[in-house]
């Protein structure tokens, strides 16, 4: 098996991303209206992001199983899905917060009472939990890596 840095994945996918923006046209493959497709990327949105996860995207484009190898770098863990997604964790003393989790959207804004409503993410992490349950890629798909001890698939409200 090759090995691979993840700095290589990520210059590889842009890669991929450029040819794919010049030369295919992208809005015939979605059933909705797409016109607003964003096909910036940016490090930053691998920043934490496995490597099993990487291996599956090189694989999916390249056909090549690969071994991706580097340090994975730490995040800290989303008070709501659990997944280590966050570069920073809210605390009102340090000004740090309110990072949006890519995975759940949830804004984390200290909120540890699962069953809160919080006006700044209209709704309470059992909502977003139970939005995430209702989606079965987000449900299914294993980007990130779980920090937290309980598993986001069974229902926490009960
Ligand atoms: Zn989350």
């Amino acid at each position: 098996m090759r090995n691979i840095s993840r700095e290589k994945c990520f210059e590889l996918i842009c890669s991929v991303r450029d040819i794919v923006e010049k030369e295919i046209d992208l809005h015939q493959y979605f059933d909705e209206d797409s016109s607003n497709i964003n096909m910036e990327l940016s490090e930053m949105d691998f920043e934490g992001v496995s490597n099993g996860y990487l291996s599956e995207i090189i694989y999916a484009v390249t056909g090549y199983e690969v071994e991706v190898i580097g340090e994975v770098e730490e995040l800290f863990p989303c008070p709501c899905c659990g997944l280590k997604t966050l570069t920073e964790l809210y605390d009102k003393s340090a000004g740090t917060g309110y990072d949006i989790c890519p995975s759940c959207k949830w804004q984390d804004d200290g909120t540890t009472d699962i069953n809160s409503y919080r006006s700044i993410n209209k709704g309470s992490i059992v909502d977003y939990l139970n939005k995430l349950r209702s989606n079965p890629n987000q449900y299914y798909k294993n980007k990130w890596l779980n920090g937290k001890g309980y598993d986001y698939h069974e229902d926490v409200s009960k």
